[in-house]
């Protein structure tokens, strides 16, 4: 092993490090929201990126989604709302990106990340993808769970921003 098989990190010539957290947010929750504030310290520029097609039928649209993540982000100067299409790492080096951000709850996360990582690294090997582990009350929150607990009339506060909250409850009174 020499030190030029490792390849440099993307470093634009702004010298601004720009982290990528790509996932399909449907909606975002509390670890969600614990992984970007962490990132947002961590790097100059966090950019939260949804994936567009990723689930068949969402709960919310790209746009529902973006909008709700926009209010929740709205004093955080660092952070960035988007979407894209395609392959992340092509994503993330138009964006000029060195970092994807992915968050890990336990060990049943692990081996879909690792092997999503390692892929990513052979498709992009100056992209380094960095692990974060949110606040222990949000170990066991996924979106998948979110939306069937409310469904069913669990409670979901202090699991999701408020805004979230919210707008599930509109939407289960608007049927929309
Ligand atoms: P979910 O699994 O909640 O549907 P996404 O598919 O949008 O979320 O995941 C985007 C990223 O966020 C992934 O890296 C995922 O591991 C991470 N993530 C999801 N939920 C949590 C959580 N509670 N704590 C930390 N990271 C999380």
């Amino acid at each position: 092993m020499t030190v030029d098989a490792v390849p440099s990190p993307v470093r634009p010539s702004s010298g601004v490090q720009l982290a990528v957290y790509p996932g399909s947010f449907d909606p975002i929750h509390n670890g969600h929201v614990d992984i970007i504030l962490r990132g947002a310290r961590l790097f100059d520029r966090i950019v939260v990126a949804l994936l567009r097609n990723a689930e068949k039928v969402p709960l919310f649209s790209i746009e529902e989604r973006i909008d709700l993540m926009r209010e929740v982000f709205r004093s955080q100067p660092n952070v960035e709302i988007d979407a894209f299409d395609g392959l992340l790492v092509d994503y993330a080096r138009q964006k000029h990106a060195s970092v994807i951000v992915r968050g890990l709850r336990a060990v049943s996360d692990f081996e879909f990340e690792f092997q999503l990582a390692l892929m990513n690294r052979r498709l992009s090997p100056e992209i380094e993808t960095v692990f974060m582990m949110p606040a222990e009350p949000y170990t066991y929150t996924s979106s998948r769970l979110i939306k069937e607990v409310f469904a069913l009339g669990g409670v979901v506060s202090g699991l999701v921003p408020e805004t979230v909250e919210r707008r599930l409850r509109e939407k289960r009174a608007g049927g929309t």
